[in-house]
């Protein structure tokens, strides 16, 4: 990885949004920036179901109605991932916790190691503007990154600009599931935002605008609050 831009030490982020909310792209980017893992819940599952794996074939069929995958399943991905020798330095999360139970279970885990969440970074961006992103959104076969077919196009069409793999759309962006993944937000995983702002950790984020301006909005909570 390229030396961090940003000395950030032993930043522990979680990003929170509903879906659309543009978390992937800036979770990316934090992570570059501050040389430390991006931890994307989405990621590892579409990576499961892109090899095939037991877990790969158990959470497809929850990725495709657009439900939650059960939280006995992602706390223990989480949890391993997070003993990675590359996350002792922080991380960014990206798509975890989505419940309550996994947001206790990620504090009890961290508590045990003497550490815990430095901030939590809540995007909003109003619902027709997810629904917009969200059918416009093109990511990376081979490398994840992201585009939109208006708002970030790639130069060559279907084609990744860094390694040009193949642009796809996510199964669960297409319409029909996304209003379901819209309606499992706002049951599930919005009373987190309350569960953190009650821990003084919560960053609120306008999400509305480019990649760049949001990605600046972030920056001051990150630097500016200097936790
Ligand atoms: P994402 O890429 O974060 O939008 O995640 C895609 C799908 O993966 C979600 O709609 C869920 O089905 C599943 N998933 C990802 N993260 C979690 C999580 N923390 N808890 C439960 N399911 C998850």
């Amino acid at each position: 990885m390229d030396e961090p831009a940003v000395s950030r030490s032993s930043i522990r982020v979680v990003l929170l949004g509903p879906p659309g909310a543009g978390k992937g792209t800036q979770a990316q980017r934090i992570a570059g920036e501050s040389g430390v893992p991006h931890v994307s819940t989405g990621d590892m599952f579409r990576d499961a179901v892109k090899k095939g794996t037991p877990l790969g074939r158990e959470a497809k069929a929850y990725m495709d109605r657009g439900e939650l995958v059960p939280d006995r399943i992602v706390i223990g991905i989480v949890e391993e991932r997070l003993k990675g020798r590359d996350a002792h330095g922080g991380f960014v999360l990206d798509g975890f916790p989505r419940t309550v139970q996994q947001a206790r279970a990620l504090e009890q885990g961290l508590q045990t190691r003497g550490t815990g969440i430095s901030h939590v970074l809540n995007l909003s961006v109003p619902a027709e503007e997810v629904v917009k992103r969200i059918s416009g959104r093109r990511v990376c076969r081979q490398c994840g990154a992201m585009y939109h077919e208006l708002f970030s196009p790639p130069t060559e069409g279907g084609r990744c600009d860094r390694c040009q793999g193949e642009l796809y759309q996510r199964d669960d962006d297409r319409e029909e599931t996304v209003t379901a993944r819209l309606d499992v937000y706002a049951r599930e995983t919005s009373p987190l935002v309350a569960f953190y702002r009650e821990r003084g950790i919560l960053a609120e984020i306008d999400g509305v605008g480019g990649p760049d301006a949001v990605a600046r909005r972030i920056t001051e909570a990150l630097d500016g609050a200097g936790r």
